[in-house]
């Protein structure tokens, strides 16, 4: 309880005030409206449909109104963050197993679920099981750690992990990526008994990825990994094409991809870097099963359950804390982050070494923990895109419109003129509101899907 609370009175007499205010339900229906975000971009201006011959009106919207933040952070905005995981699902979704524009025979097609980690860089303190007996085998600082235990992923011995190794391998982590579906394609060609050259008239690979951050820091890409004939997820796949083959040329891309760099060193000095995956490769194959369980036995998982998955990893940020949600400006930011000291330490490596001749990017990156990839990145032939989608639903939203006043395309003249006035809301009790309208809006929706699932 501040002091500024008990004059302004208690935030539940706040709430009852914003309630009885004469425009809370023109407010309530705006908040509505951006699915209750959390903090609302204020728009001021006008969008009319106009009739080009008439010049009658058809249909119009003035004033303020808003519209949705777009971040992709659960911890920065839930709302958006579902709309985010919603279309990041229907695309996954689609390269599985249809939709959208692609195939279901892509469902028949070789595809994989694939996990690339990062090496160590020191030893982290961990819960380990033996690998025979199952049993639980004390951390190598001789704990036994539970699942709460904040030390879990952090290093045993701060002196001695290497801290820029970890920054940099993470900053090339991207690069690494590319250098591995790069190999795949050689692996692949290996494989089915064809030269590199020739392999594009036989497959193509198309997948999607996302990355999720660890509790130590580092990312882990997940991605599905589906084996297309030549044109594509409209093309079958090849005659040799067959999960085992994949799996091997994925194992041995993941072993053979490298990065090497020349990179500057606090001393003025160069170094070699050589980056690589970290050993634990896990790969799976795909089944296609639409069931809810995630696991269908035998290392198999099945592409609904996946596809919800993969959409929850790409809403998580940075994991532990989310404190570093903008790139940092000053060391003193580094200092006053509310994180643990290992991401701090982190953070602060990627500024240190930001200060290198060659390596100015990543102070933008410090934030990240040094890493500069996308969420969610897919190969074209993957499925549709974000921009698909969203244009698919304006595109619906116009079309809908047109056929309402019996008009084409061709017979109006549209008007949109808007401009920016503020973000967020204004009090406490309207952030609690919108908290409680976007909650709502989420029941509602797991309700009907509930009801539709079991219809
Ligand atoms: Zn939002
Ligand atoms: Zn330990």
């Amino acid at each position: 309880m501040t002091t500024g609370a008990a004059v302004l009175g208690s935030i539940d007499d706040q709430i009852s005030d914003r309630i009885r205010a004469a425009d809370f339900r023109s407010w309530r229906k705006h908040v509505e409206s951006v699915g209750g975000c959390a903090k609302p971009i204020h728009l001021d201006g006008e969008w009319r449909i106009e009739h080009a011959e008439t010049g009658d009106t058809l249909a119009e919207r003035a004033g303020q109104v808003m519209a949705p933040c777009g971040n992709r952070r659960a911890s920065v905005c839930p709302a958006c963050a579902d709309r985010y995981a919603a279309d990041c699902f229907h695309l996954i979704r689609a390269g599985l197993s249809g939709g959208k524009g692609i195939p279901d025979t892509v469902a028949g097609k070789p595809r994989l679920f694939v996990t690339l980690t990062a090496p160590s860089f020191g030893p982290v303190h961990t819960q380990r099981r033996g690998a025979g007996s199952g049993k639980r085998i004390p951390c190598g600082c001789g704990a036994f750690h539970l699942d709460a235990d904040t030390r879990l992923g952090t290093p045993i011995d701060p002196a001695t992990y290497d801290y820029a190794g970890a920054v940099l391998w993470q900053a090339h982590s991207g690069d690494l990526w590319h250098r591995f579906t790069v190999r795949l394609r050689r692996e692949l060609a290996k494989a089915a008994g064809l030269k590199v050259r020739e392999i594009d008239q036989h497959a193509r690979i198309a997948y999607a990825k996302v990355a999720e951050y660890q509790r130590r820091g580092l990312i882990h890409f997940h991605a599905v990994i589906r084996l297309d004939g030549p044109h594509g997820a409209h093309s079958p796949a090849p005659h040799w094409a067959h999960p085992d083959l994949l799996t091997a040329a994925v194992e041995a891309a993941a072993r053979g991809s490298h990065v090497r760099r020349t990179l500057a060193t606090p001393t003025g000095d160069t170094a070699q870097h050589r980056f690589v995956w970290g050993t634990q490769v896990d790969i799976r194959t795909i089944q296609p099963v639409d069931a809810t369980k995630v696991e269908t036995g035998r290392g198999e998982i099945t592409d609904h359950a996946l596809a919800g998955y993969i959409a929850k990893y790409a809403t998580k940020g940075t994991s532990t804390s989310d404190a570093a949600d903008r790139p940092i400006r000053s060391e003193v930011d580094i200092d006053n982050l509310i994180i643990s000291e290992h991401h701090r330490t982190m953070i602060r490596t990627a500024w240190d070494l930001g200060g290198l001749p060659g390596l100015g990017f990543l102070r933008r990156w410090a934030h990240m923990l040094g890493f500069r990839g996308h969420f969610l990145t897919k190969s074209q032939r993957y499925s549709r895109s974000f921009q698909d989608l969203r244009a698919e639903r304006a595109h619906w939203r116009h079309t809908e419109l047109l056929e309402r006043f019996g008009v084409t395309d061709d017979d109006i003249i549209v008007i949109n003129d808007w401009r920016t006035t503020g973000a967020g809301y204004n009090t406490d009790a309207e952030r609690e509101l919108a908290g409680a309208i976007y909650e709502r809006i989420r029941q509602q929706r797991i309700t009907r899907y509930d009801r539709e699932a079991t219809a």
